[in-house]
């Protein structure tokens, strides 16, 4: 009899080595380092063990999209795995009055399409170092619209300027870079060639803002090639998600 335990390991291992050979294989053919490529786990609708085993497999970066099933998420791994130096990245849509628990246990938001969200965030990630809960300012990026969609979020390109320098003069917040989601229905590739260049024009403001996270299971292999620099993969590691998750 097999423990389904260690069947959901060899499950994760076989999906994990497929993902970074996919990884690996768009670093190549765009002339790029696979060290450049960092690997997100997606683990919204998965459970807290899901994660557990990731981290056992060598993977420390999860991404969630809703703050309620991350905050409960992360608690559960802390009591799993006590002293686990996992990373847990929000990449869903924030509202501004959940951002204090947000401040508490992200390692970086990716999700900040406002400056109304930036202000509420750096007042909660202020409160958060002042309470010991943080020892530094919360990492964020910016998400950017590819398609002016506003039900899938994202700044439209026309307010990044102002947003990104309000993230960059906020004490509480730091500016790490930009992330988009592709948009439905159209060429990633083409979609992609555009975030490149608000990249670009972002970089030219804030220099040190580097980090450019684009690319799930069906397009991470166009964002590589465009310049991404996390890829953000729920269902090809963890298999079909049966809830469905905006
Ligand atoms: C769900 C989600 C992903 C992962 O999507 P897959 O297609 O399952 O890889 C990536 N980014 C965001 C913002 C998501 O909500």
């Amino acid at each position: 009899m097999t423990d389904p335990v260690d069947e959901r390991r060899a499950e994760l291992a076989e999906a994990l080595a497929a993902v970074r050979g996919r990884i690996a294989a768009a670093c190549a053919s765009a002339h790029r380092s696979p060290d450049e490529v960092e690997l997100l786990a997606v683990t919204k609708t998965r459970p807290a063990t899901d994660a557990a085993l990731l981290l056992e497999l060598g993977l420390c970066a999860f991404g969630e999209n809703r703050v309620q099933e991350a905050t409960g998420k992360v608690a559960e791994l802390d009591r799993l795995r006590p002293g686990n130096g996992a990373r847990w990245h929000l990449v869903g849509r924030l509202q501004r009055n959940k951002a204090r628990p947000v401040a508490a246990w992200a390692a970086r938001v990716e999700s900040v399409d406002s400056v109304r969200l930036a202000d509420a965030l750096d007042g909660a990630a202020r409160r958060a170092v002042q309470g010991g809960e943080r020892s530094a300012p919360l990492p964020v990026l910016v998400q950017v619209s590819l398609d002016d969609d506003p039900a899938r979020g994202g700044v439209p390109p026309s307010g990044l300027d102002e947003l990104a320098d309000r993230v960059a003069a906020a004490a509480g917040l730091r500016l790490d870079g930009l992330m988009a989601v592709a948009p439905l229905g159209a060429e990633p590739a083409r979609a992609f060639a555009d975030l490149a260049r608000l990249a670009e024009r972002l970089r030219s403001r804030h220099p040190d803002a580097r980090v450019l996270s684009a690319g799930m299971t069906a397009d991470m292999d166009e964002a590589i090639r465009c310049g991404s620099t996390c890829v953000r993969v729920g269902t090809a590691l963890l298999g079909e998600r049966r809830l469905a998750s905006p």
